[in-house]
């Protein structure tokens, strides 16, 4: 499968590259990871999310070349890139009929790429690079290894058999990946074969404070401001732990995104609790939904179920209607997907 992916890259011209919608850091440093590779042989390409990098990913270098939306705009050289950190990533405008391979990260569904796959897009070949146990093999080629703890470690795959030279800015972009995905190596049963990934990492010059201080050891207060406000809210309800984030929480605390800063992870920790649920009020309508669970309790299927996705202890959707509406349905459903199911840990 990889092989086949390598050879569909070595064949494309203009690459267009597009990750998930409300990017995490997973989705953020696989997109980059690519991008260096694909710089590196040469090619020309875009890297798209619908939805801007989060603030705190914004220290990943070539983050502010990636492209917002639709709009086509090409990175990188058409002559054989040297690996290089310092040099800046070139913009060359093309038009988006111009583009002759679609590859997607991270993406459960075709639906998660949002705006970023544009209609023109659609006739291309469509290459599909995901872990989630979720996903619907929406690709032309569907490379799905839900073993894999992060999309990041299989762009490190790929690179490998591309025989790009891994350089410092693409592990660390990669490293980003992992740490962020395996909850800084807190997930359960994190692979060895993800360990063994994040020392040819380090040993390429990524530095893993640099990531896990940017991830974890630093927000800003608005974050902090929204969880007071979220965990005045709290509820318990049998083993289900939640809590609701509306749109007035936000404009309170100038909090400009539309998550909830991790609040999810840290109700996941309650001892009481098997599934940790946050409800957060879209500004576009809709109720996005984020669920934690505790190993032996799946949460994906849930997810999918409501339109969704993701990973057993790790998933979402999101629904119409108003917050009433979302708590009442996806209570009910958890609660009922739930029953029998005990906890491992
Ligand atoms: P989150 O709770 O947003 O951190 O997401 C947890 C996992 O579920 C991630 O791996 C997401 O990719 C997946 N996920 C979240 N929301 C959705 C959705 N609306 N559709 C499909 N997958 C989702
Ligand atoms: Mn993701
Ligand atoms: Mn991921």
């Amino acid at each position: 499968m990889k092989e086949a992916i390598a050879r569909f890259i070595r064949d494309a011209r203009r690459v267009m590259v597009i990750t998930h919608v409300s990017p995490d850091g997973d989705a953020i440093g696989s997109l980059l990871g690519l991008g260096r590779a694909l710089r590196w042989l040469g090619k020309e390409y875009t890297l798209a999310c619908a939805d801007p990098v989060p603030r705190r990913f914004t220290y990943l270098p070539g983050s502010e070349a990636i492209v917002t939306g639709p709009e086509p705009v090409l990175s990188g050289s058409t002559e054989a890139s040297t690996v290089s950190s310092a040099e800046p990533l070139a913009e060359v405008p093309a038009e988006v009929g111009e583009y002759d391979l679609v590859i997607s990260l991270d993406c459960g569904d075709l639906e998660r790429m949002g705006a970023a796959y544009d209609e023109s897009l659609a006739g291309l070949s469509l290459i599909n690079v995901d872990h989630h146990v979720t996903n619907t093999h929406f690709g032309t080629i569907n490379w799905i290894d839900t073993r894999a703890a992060s999309t990041a470690e299989m762009v490190l795959d790929l690179a490998e058999s591309l025989r790009v030279p891994l350089d410092s800015d693409m592990a660390l972009c990669l490293l980003n990946g992992i740490v962020t995905d395996t909850r800084g190596f807190r997930i359960p049963n994190t692979p060895l074969r993800t360990m063994r990934a994040v020392l040819k990492l380090m040993e390429a010059g990524a530095q893993l404070p640099e990531v896990t201080d940017h991830v974890f050891n630093r927000r800003p207060f608005s974050d902090i401001c929204l969880w007071a406000k979220a965990l005045n809210g709290i509820q318990l309800d049998g083993r289900i732990i939640w809590s609701q984030i509306t749109r007035t929480m936000r404009q309170e605390c100038a909090f400009s995104e539309d998550g909830a800063a991790g609040l999810v992870s840290f109700l996941g920790t309650a001892d009481e609790a098997d599934v940790a649920i946050v409800f957060i009020e879209k500004d576009d309508g809709g109720i996005r939904v984020e669920m934690r669970s505790v190993p032996g309790v799946d949460v994906s299927a849930v997810a999918l179920n409501l339109g969704g996705g993701g990973h057993p202890q790790a998933a979402g959707c999101t629904l119409d209607g108003n917050l009433n509406e979302a708590q009442e349905k996806v209570l009910t459903t958890v609660k009922e997907a739930i029953k029998g199911q005990v906890r491992r840990l």
